[in-house]
């Protein structure tokens, strides 16, 4: 397989569009090139690497020490998910501030990362500690297995798009603590604790048939262009449709466009709300499977708006850091 699994719009993504251009993307054993959620090398290997900055994915006076390593875990391993993979652990190189290093919040941070990958039934295979000027931080890699990668690739024309869990809590915890407010336990818990739904990309792919799929980590428009890039089609989402988190701060906008949900966005072949699937998903993960839209010909993707006959085009990307 060759270069690499085309991306949607963003600066955020013109920049690695930037460095994988000069990449050869091609090499022994390379299954899956860079591009899609993690690589895939001979034979069922899947790799991804992940980094947490404090200051920039996580405060501190937003959560603990150990609640931010957890985090990191959580969403590094979430992309294992997005591939359809099983967990083998992770390898988590780790920056502390002078005074952090043999204190109690570097140590918290360290057993945070550690705990939460053995919560998910992975090990912690190695890694690195280094001294930082000034913030925490820690690069994930993720190490998975699967023989049957689910891609960004392979949505059809006439497919339907469904997704796990609920949408917008993570973001509307964001922006509460952003507006001092404070933050309902329930949407502190979507921010603080990211769960990687990898038994439930399993059975999307092996039960559903799943032909496409990633996961949602900066907002699900923004990953729906990817979704469409790759696999070289449009995408329309129904505003009706989205399954928002159940409380009432949270908004479509932040389902929409909000970053760090971490569920599973699959395109699925027609025909799952009928034939029993979607509720049998539900019955097997006590987790809603929610049908967003459709996959048509063409690209990018567009929003059918309640009351409104066609959909408009989403200009708005997800969550992008260098906006
Ligand atoms: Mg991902």
């Amino acid at each position: 397989m060759k270069g690499s699994t085309p991306l949607g719009p963003g600066r955020e993504f013109d920049r690695i569009r930037g460095v994988l251009r000069g990449a050869s993307g091609a090499g022994e054993g390379v299954q899956v090139p860079p591009g899609d959620d993690a690589t895939v090398l001979d034979p069922d290997l899947v790799i991804s690497t992940d980094l947490a900055v404090e200051g920039i994915h996580f405060r501190l006076d937003w959560l603990d020490p150990h609640e931010a390593g957890a985090r990191a875990v959580g969403a590094a391993v979430s992309d294992l998910a997005a591939m359809g993979a099983r967990l083998v652990g992770v390898l988590a190189s780790v920056a502390l501030p002078e005074g952090d290093l043999w204190a109690p919040r570097g140590a918290a941070f360290m057993a945070g990362i550690r705990d939460r990958v053995e919560a998910l039934g992975g090990q912690l295979l190695g890694g690195d500690l280094t001294r930082s000027p000034s913030h925490l931080l820690v690069d994930v890699v993720a190490v998975g297995r699967t023989g049957r990668p689910l891609l960004r690739s392979g949505a059809r024309p006439g497919d339907e798009l469904w997704v796990t869990g609920h949408l917008g809590g993570a973001a509307t915890a964001v922006r509460l603590w952003g507006a001092g407010r404070s933050v309902p336990a329930s949407l502190r818990l979507r921010y603080i604790r990211p769960e990687p739904r990898l038994a439930e990309a399993i059975w999307l792919v092996e039960e559903a048939g799943a032909r496409a799929g990633l996961d949602l980590s900066d907002g699900l428009a923004g990953d729906a262009s990817h979704l469409a890039a790759a696999s070289g089609v449009g995408v329309v989402l129904e505003a009706s449709t989205l399954p928002l988190e159940p409380h009432p701060e949270v908004t479509l906008e932040e389902a929409l466009h909000g970053g760090d949900d971490f569920e599973i966005l699959v395109a699925l072949p027609p025909g799952a709300a009928v034939d029993g699937r979607a509720e049998a998903f539900h019955r097997r993960f006590e987790l809603p499977l929610t049908r967003v839209g459709v996959v048509r010909k063409g690209s990018g993707v567009s929003l059918l708006e309640p009351g409104h006959h066609s959909p408009v085009p989403l200009t708005r990307g997800g969550w992008d850091h260098f906006r």
